[in-house]
């Protein structure tokens, strides 16, 4: 492999090629079964949890090991605590035959343990390349030499054969290229072990190829890489053990050969996951709640109509780019349509912005909850109150601390949030339970139409279930739901109805107890296409 051409800053060392035995420290002896890093009863406790009890884990040279387990089992925190930004309160971490703690994520970067965050890290106001070099920029003198860190910035980037130039501001890049950017940073690093927390959650499958392609020649390399996804189907193509946590808790480690998916999820949730969906038990009412005409945005999506009924769970599928996520902004105002009538109960609304259909009764939770309504920095109380807060304030407009309470605890209650208090900051809470928050934030809005954008993705299995759940009690209290998917057994396993999509109209309303698979791709592909 040639990445020589960058300089390696680790250590200030100079060129430092990937390749070959004698590129890193000495690699402990030619067993390549040989450990690199082991971890034993690990145990870390936070205020209210504990988070890790007794873990173990090791990792060799050369190898792709993926840490599997629902979201909150501890997969996370014991990655910080190898890399260096979490203490561990018991246990070891032994690197390279010596016990270590490092004290800080340069610590660990420095002695070749580099982590790729699941939450992105990157500074938005600045450039790609001075925030692959981030605090260990190319000096010439006493100035950074801007020339040469964005030369060999560019290198690492033209690697991963995305097409993104060093000299971009992170801020002008979608979530995905962000993510290429920090893996971009991680090769800059030489690591000798990768952690890669969730890499692949908001890349395109090309994406995924590369990233792939790149895992393989590292691996080949001799780096040791901990590969952490939910998407256990992907697996398959990387990963040689698999390491499944449980509630913070060491379950099993296996060759990836000689097990299945199944098994894994089996050892995940501790049970087998028989029924992927729970029992639906609302059925909708006959009472339309919501009406759309004859929406249509040049160029994007035309002419499209349907009905939501009270308590009705809808879905929307179709295949990416069918135009399903740009109607449901396009109701919820966050993109300007050209024509087109949105009712809600009869009543014709003039929707112009967000706020107007957040007024109304509409909300729409999009696929990243960072992006769209998680104030990741906040409080779980300030979330949920934070749409609303008219409803916890005195007539004098000052809050209600006490109200605020008591309303954050009761949707915490209703919505079964894990989080040791309504204090925690939510960028501590798991994905699936961040989601609630921001469902919870919405319910607190007293919508009446909620539109749901994926909301399974990147979310374990345990916490999927959860999420199916809680749809199914939002419509059994009358809300109108719209279930935005591209997983077909989610549409067939929730929804009442389906409205398929093919590039940017509506190709077929379907009772979905009366339709299959087969039937839903014929009209996502526009094989088939219903009279109108
Ligand atoms: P995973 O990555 O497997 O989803 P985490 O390691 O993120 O799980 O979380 C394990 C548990 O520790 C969860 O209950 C989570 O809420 C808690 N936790 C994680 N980080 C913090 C933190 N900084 N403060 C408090 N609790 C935390
Ligand atoms: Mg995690």
């Amino acid at each position: 492999m040639s990445i020589n051409n960058a300089t390696s800053t680790r250590d200030g060392a100079g060129l430092r090629p990937l390749t070959g035995a004698t590129a890193t420290a000495p690699r402990a002896g030619t067993d390549a079964d040989q450990p690199i890093l082991t971890a034993r009863g690990v145990t870390k406790r936070f205020p209210g949890v504990l988070a890790l009890d007794n873990v173990q884990f090791d990792l060799r040279r050369g190898e792709v090991h993926a840490l599997c387990g629902e979201n909150g089992a501890g997969k996370s925190t014991l990655m910080k605590i190898i890399s260096g930004l979490y203490r561990l309160d018991d246990g070891e971490v032994v690197y390279k035959g010596e016990p270590r703690h490092f004290h800080s994520i340069q610590d660990a970067q420095a002695a070749g343990i580099t982590l790729i965050h699941q939450e992105l890290n990157l500074v938005p106001h600045l450039t790609v390349a001075e925030n692959i070099y981030l605090a260990r920029e190319p000096k010439k003198g006493l100035f950074v030499d801007r020339r040469k860190m964005e030369a060999d910035a560019q290198v690492y980037l033209d690697r991963l054969k995305v097409n993104i130039k060093a000299s971009d501001l992170v801020l002008t890049l979608s979530v995905a290229r962000q993510q290429m950017v920090e893996i971009a940073k991680a090769l800059s690093l030489d690591a000798e072990i990768l952690i890669m927390d969730e890499p692949t959650s908001s890349l395109t499958e090309s994406e995924i190829d590369r990233l792939f392609e790149i895992i393989q020649e590292l691996k080949a390399d001799g780096v040791g890489i901990i590969y952490i996804s939910h998407r256990l189907d992907e697996l398959r193509r990387i990963v040689d053990r698999v390491t499944v946590m449980r509630d913070g808790r060491y379950v099993s480690t296996r060759d990836l050969a000689d097990i299945t998916v199944d098994d894994i999820v089996a050892a995940m949730v501790g049970r087998s996951l028989e029924d992927k969906f729970p029992e639906r038990t609302s059925v909708p009412g006959d009472e339309e709640i919501m009406s759309v005409r004859g929406l249509t945005r040049h160029g994007v999506f035309d002419n499209v109509s349907f009905t939501l009924r009270k308590g009705e769970i809808l879905g929307f599928a179709g295949l990416m780019g069918a135009g399903r996520t740009e109607v449901a902004r396009a109701i919820f105002g966050a993109d300007h349509r050209h024509g087109g009538s949105i009712a809600l109960s009869g009543r014709d609304l003039s929707i112009a912005s967000p706020i107007d259909a957040i007024e109304a009764g509409i909300a729409y939770l999009s696929e990243d909850r960072k992006l769209n309504g998680l104030a990741v920095g906040m409080s779980v109380k300030a979330n949920i109150t934070m749409a609303n807060m008219a409803a916890v304030s005195n007539r004098m407009g000052l809050i209600d601390d006490r109200a605020e309470r008591e309303a954050a605890e009761q949707y915490v209650r209703l919505l079964n949030v894990k989080t040791p208090s309504i204090s925690q900051i939510a960028r501590n809470l798991s994905g699936g339970n961040q989601q609630k928050v921001v469902i919870a934030k919405w319910l607190f809005r007293k919508s009446r139409v909620l539109f749901f954008d994926e909301p399974t993705r990147g979310i374990d299995v345990g916490a999927k279930f959860a999420i199916y759940q809680l749809l199914d009690e939002l419509a059994r209290d009358g809300i109108g739901v719209v279930l935005i998917t591209s997983e077909l057994p989610e549409i067939l396993g929730m929804t009442d109805r389906v409205v398929v999509f093919h590039e940017g109209e509506v190709t077929g309303i379907l009772e979905t107890c009366r339709t299959n698979q087969e039937e839903i791709m014929q009209y996502a592909s526009g094989v088939k296409r219903m009279p109108c």
